[in-house]
Order: structure tokens, then C-alpha cells, then sequence
């Protein structure tokens, strides 16, 4: 609810190194978002404004929520994660307060990285309610603008077609970084970091296990070691997950976004 999605969480620290491929991705938001704090004022100097944040789109479970996580990490500020659908759910004006808050707060905690999660629900919000709708919008909009220049936002949605223009603007959110799903090199990185947190067996080469993944999301390879797991379980090991395990696993888990669902990307 309003407290919760506007709190400053203390996440545990996400490093560039515990997200599996993506390495264009990375590169980009430390050159823009890290660039851009490491570099206020010379744009002050400049007399430039600096971009307020990026967008990142694509699947759902590719690691944006990590990538914003990583990002606050690595350059030493707050993270605020917001879920746009909770934050204007509420009564009429009750969003509009919401959402100045969140700035506000995110002002007085800079530096700090503002997660806004599934962004394409305040423009759906627009339709479904005509005039409320953009008054959000414009309100969003205004405390992109005027917020603190500690301010930093990353910005998520699995519908970049959702999104509306204004918000793209110059001095707004004005990159865009696809975030894919892993290929088969990056489904191995993945299930090599998960492996520091799970006991899969040291006799396993992961490359099997990227096999019998095509499709597969991060999010999908971590339910499927999650999976692997229970059924190793089942067959009374001991200590570890072997590759039987991740067989009789992968033939319950589907990918879950289909290779025509990503043609929308
Ligand atoms: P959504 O669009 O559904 O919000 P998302 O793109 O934000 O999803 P995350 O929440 O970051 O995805 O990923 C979900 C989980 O999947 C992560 O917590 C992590 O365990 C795993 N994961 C996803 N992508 C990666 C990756 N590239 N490297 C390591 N783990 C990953």
C-alpha cells in the first residue's frame, strides 16, 4: 500500500556481478546513470540539462529490477522501488499525493535511484478514467521535472507500446534499453550465479543445462533450479542437485514468454 510502495528499502547490495549477461545493458546504465552523478556539475557548468532517467523494457524475469538495484549499488545511492499500479490505485487525489511524495522523499534521500515499476499503468490508467487519468500523468511529469538533481530514475515496463511519448521528452526519460532474454552463453552466466546460493552438484556442466533452456528467462532458470531442487528432494539426495533432477524439472517448467509473445519487442 502508500507506505510500502513508497518506502526507502534497504535492499541487500546487487552488484554488476551477480546479474548473468546482459553486458551491453550494464555498460550503458554505468555510462548514463553513474556518468551522469559522478558528473553533476559539470553539467551545471555546461548549462545542460541532464536526462532524469532511463526506460527499460522488455520480458518479464529478464533482471530490470536488478539492473536498478545493481545501478544504486554500484554508485553509492538509496534505492526506492515504486510500484506505479499500487501507487495510483488509490482514491482520486490520493494518487496525485502519492506520487508527490515519492519525489519529495526521494529528494531528501539523494542520492537516490527511483525503481518505478510498470510504468505503462499510469497511461493505462488514463484511458480507462479520462480526465483523472492525465491529471496523474501530468503530475508524474512535474515531479520528474523538479525534482532534486540526486534524483535518478529507472523506469520498467513489459509494454514499451503502452508508453507515452511525453514521457521520452529530452530531460526526462530520455534513453531506452532493451533488456532481452538471455541467449544460451548468458542462460549459463545465469545458472552460474545461482549456483553460489544453491547446492547444484559440482558434476553438472551448466552448458547441459543451458541446453534444455531455450526461452528461458532468468527468472524462469531460477524457478527451475527452485524445481530441480524439490525433486532431488524427492529422490532422497543428500546434498546436492544432480542433472536427473534438472531433467525431470525442465520437462514441468515452460519458458514464460513464448517465442511469438517476444516478436512484440
Ligand atoms: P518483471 O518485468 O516481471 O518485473 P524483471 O525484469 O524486473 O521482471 P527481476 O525481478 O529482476 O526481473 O528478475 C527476477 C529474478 O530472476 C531475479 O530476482 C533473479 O533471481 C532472476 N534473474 C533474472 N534475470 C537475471 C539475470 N540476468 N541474472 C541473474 N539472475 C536473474
Amino acid at each position: 500500500t502508500l507506505r510500502q510502495s513508497t518506502s526507502v528499502q534497504k535492499v541487500d547490495p546487487v552488484h554488476w556481478s551477480d546479474i548473468g549477461g546482459l553486458e551491453s545493458v550494464k555498460k550503458t546504465l554505468e555510462e548514463s546513470v553513474i556518468w551522469l552523478y559522478r558528473h553533476v556539475e559539470a553539467y551545471a557548468r555546461m548549462g545542460i540539462s541532464p536526462s532524469k532517467g532511463v526506460l527499460l523494457y522488455g520480458p518479464p524475469g529478464t533482471g530490470k529490477t536488478l539492473l536498478a538495484k545493481a545501478v544504486a549499488t554500484e554508485s553509492e545511492a538509496n534505492f526506492m522501488a515504486v510500484s506505479i499500479p499500487d501507487l495510483i490505485k488509490g482514491e482520486v487525489g490520493e494518487s496525485e499525493k502519492a506520487i508527490a511524495k515519492v519525489f519529495k522523499m526521494a529528494t531528501r534521500c539523494s542520492p537516490c535511484i527511483v525503481f518505478l515499476d510498470e510504468l505503462e499503468a499510469i497511461f493505462g490508467a488514463r484511458e480507462s478514467s479520462g480526465g483523472l487519468g492525465k491529471q496523474l500523468i501530468s503530475q508524474l511529469l512535474l515531479e520528474m521535472d523538479n525534482c532534486g538533481e540526486g534524483v535518478v530514475i529507472l523506469a520498467a515496463t513489459n509494454h514499451p507500446e503502452a508508453i507515452d511519448a511525453s514521457i521520452l521528452r529530452p530531460g526526462r526519460l530520455d534513453r531506452l534499453v532493451y533488456v532481452p532474454p538471455p541467449t544460451f552463453d548468458e542462460r549459463v552466466a545465469i545458472l552460474q550465479i545461482l549456483k553460489q546460493t544453491t547446492r547444484i552438484s559440482e558434476n553438472i556442466d551448466l552448458r547441459t543445462v543451458g541446453n534444455l533452456t531455450s526461452n528461458f528467462t532468468g527468472a524462469d532458470l531460477r524457478a527451475l533450479v527452485r524445481k530441480a531442487g524439490l525433486f532431488g528432494l524427492k529422490a532422497n539426495r543428500q546434498t546436492s542437485i544432480e542433472v536427473q533432477d534438472f531433467f525431470a524439472a525442465a520437462s514441468e517448467v515452460q519458458p514464460s514468454v513464448s517465442q511469438f509473445q517476444l516478436l512484440r519487442y
